[in-house]
Formats: C-alpha cells, sequence, structure tokens
C-alpha cells in the first residue's frame, strides 16, 4: 500500500535537504523521513487532544490496554507526550490468548517503566469470558464489550482517574459510523464521538488516536519497537466489523481522503443534530447498583448478577 512509492522526505526536501522517506501515505500526500514520521504521527495526536478538548497534563488517565498495537501505541505516546497515564489491562481468561496479550501489556510497561493494573476476570467475576459467554444472551463479543466498560468504569472510580482512554483509530471509528448509520441506529450515533463528557458516576471517555489509520499505528509502533500482539480474539465473531472495513476501505480506494473526511465532516455537521435528540434515544434513568455501587438500569447491576449465577453453579456442583 504505497510502500513502493518511497519518496524524498516532505519536510526535509522543504529545507533543502535531499533525505528518503520511510513511508508514504497518499491519502495525506506525504512521504517521510523516520523523524519526521514520529513528530508528525506525535502532533495529531495532540491536536485530535486540543481539538476534542479531551484533558490536559493536570489529569490523570487510565489507558486501557489490550496488548494490541493501538492501545500500546497510544499508552506509549501518551507517556511520551508528558500526560500522567497509568494502564490498566483486563485479563479476560481466553487462554493463552490473555496470557500473550498481558506479557505485552507488561513489557511494555518494562520499556517505560510503568506498571499497569491487572484484573483477572477469573478472580472478579468468578470464570473467564469462555464460560461467562454461556450465561448469557448475545454475542461473546457483546458481553465482553459490557463487561470491559464496566470495569473501566470500575477501576477509574476506585483509583480516582476521571478520564478513560482507549485505541480506537480511524478505520475503527468510520467503519462503525458506516455499519451504524447502514442500520440507523440512532442510539449509538448520538453518542459516536472521540469524547464523552463524565456523567452519572462515569469517567470521561476519550479516543485520541481518531486522527490516525491502523496502517499509520502499526507503523509507528514498529518504527518505535513497541510491543504489541497481532494475534485476534479466538472468541470473536468479527465477520461483520472486517465486512464494513473493507468497505470503507473500497471506497477509500476509490476516492483519497473520503474514510477521513466520512467521519470528520459528520463530527462536525450530522453529529450536533443526532446529539440533541439523544435524551429522546437513550433509554431509561440509571440507579446504583446496591451490590457494587456502580451505575445501573437495574437494582442489581450485570456483572453482580453474573457473578452471582457463577458462585451458585459452584456451590451446587462442587
Ligand atoms: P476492541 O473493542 O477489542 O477493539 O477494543 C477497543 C479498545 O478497548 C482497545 O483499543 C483498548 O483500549 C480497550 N481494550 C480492549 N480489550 C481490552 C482489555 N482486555 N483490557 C483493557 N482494555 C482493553
Ligand atoms: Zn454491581
Amino acid at each position: 500500500m504505497g510502500q513502493k512509492r518511497k519518496k524524498l522526505c516532505t519536510v526535509c526536501k522543504s529545507k533543502g535537504i535531499r533525505k528518503e522517506g520511510v513511508i508514504y501515505m497518499p491519502e495525506h500526500r506525504l512521504s517521510l523521513c523516520e523523524e519526521h514520521f514520529n513528530e508528525w504521527f506525535e502532533k495529531r495526536v495532540k491536536e485530535a487532544i486540543k481539538e476534542f478538548k479531551m484533558f490536559d497534563k493536570r489529569e490523570k488517565i487510565l489507558v486501557a490496554v489490550s496488548g494490541g498495537k493501538d492501545s500500546q501505541v497510544l499508552w506509549y505516546v501518551l507517556n511520551k507526550l508528558g500526560y500522567d497515564t497509568d494502564a490498566f489491562f483486563i485479563h479476560l481468561g481466553i487462554g493463552d490468548y490473555s496470557d500473550e496479550s498481558m506479557e505485552k501489556v507488561l513489557a511494555l510497561g518494562e520499556l517505560i517503566g510503568k506498571k499497569p493494573h491487572i484484573v483477572r476476570l477469573e478472580e472478579e467475576v468468578g470464570a473467564g469470558l469462555p464460560v461467562l459467554q454461556n450465561y448469557v444472551r448475545g454475542t461473546a463479543c457483546s458481553v465482553c464489550g459490557r463487561i470491559k466498560r464496566y470495569h473501566f468504569n470500575k477501576v477509574a472510580r476506585e483509583l480516582g482517574y476521571n478520564v478513560v482512554a482507549t485505541g480506537h483509530n480511524l478505520d475503527d471509528e468510520a467503519s462503525s459510523l458506516l455499519a451504524n448509520l447502514i442500520n440507523w441506529n440512532l442510539k449509538y450515533l448520538a453518542r459516536k464521538y472521540p469524547v464523552l463528557r463524565e456523567e452519572k458516576g462515569f469517567p470521561r471517555k476519550v479516543k485520541p488516536l481518531v486522527k490516525h489509520t491502523e496502517r499509520v499505528i502499526k507503523f509507528y509502533a514498529d518504527l518505535n519497537g513497541i510491543p504489541y500482539t497481532d494475534r485476534s480474539c479466538p472468541l470473536g465473531d468479527t465477520a461483520n466489523l472486517h465486512f464494513y472495513k473493507e468497505v470503507m476501505e473500497e471506497i477509500e480506494n476509490h476516492a483519497l481522503g473520503t474514510k477521513y473526511r466520512f467521519y470528520f465532516e459528520y463530527l462536525k455537521k450530522v453529529f450536533p443534530i443526532f446529539s440533541a435528540l439523544k435524551e429522546e434515544w437513550v433509554e431509561g434513568e440509571l440507579t446504583t447498583c446496591k451490590v457494587c455501587g456502580e451505575p445501573s438500569p437495574s437494582e442489581v447491576c450485570f456483572v453482580c448478577r453474573l457473578k452471582e449465577r457463577v458462585k451458585k453453579d459452584r456451590t451446587q456442583s462442587g
């Protein structure tokens, strides 16, 4: 993808220096050498943080890391830019996939001299995801998403972080926007933004990598020796997700820059309209779970109910 067309670094050239670029990004018409690529990459992350008023240097940020390239790069780059970050990893109990992911998180922690917070579902809920998915309707991914969000909120609150950052990139955001528009999933669209303000016991949620594509993030990870795993979750049914990513890519190849425009013009021109209607679309009031104290639509939250059922089965079978 554009790799063959290595040209002279655009920035060096503007200073009268002839230096070959290490990457060519046709969507930006930019070829950059190692130094200028890193500079450019980090500058765009800073721009996203400022543009969407995500956080500042006085705030404590909890970075949700999965061991994959996006969130690993996010932790590395926020740390490099001088933000006050710690990482949080949920060990989902999915065999050696979870072990390998955790190793990558720990390796990055060593590299930057920080110790990540780790929660193990087996200890916290009583079983890993392969068992938990049998207790609920819906796909493994939807259960996993709910369990992860619950722990992001809980850990942030307990440890005093008011911001949670995730590694979602431009490809994730543009393709899920496309999928949700096609299905007129208005409830989702009303909340689709790189920042969700803190409310009702939830921390602020931010996505500082929204201006970068997967390809560019992977390139940054490899260039800077950031450890990450390439494996995808063995439980995940990602066919639908991949389908919309491929469709988006095809549109992008047809007209360079469309992916970026589609997402960012949406944020500017359409999101405010949907967001104004949010109250009508977002269901019900939240109360506080009487067991764990987290926000919940029911008296006892989803995770506490799950925990209770796992425990009951254990005592019956044991
Ligand atoms: P995904 O939904 O798997 O694409 O992940 C989206 C984002 O959620 C990642 O970029 C991470 O920031 C975060 N995340 C995913 N899995 C984990 C995990 N096991 N522990 C902590 N954060 C995670
Ligand atoms: Zn609860």
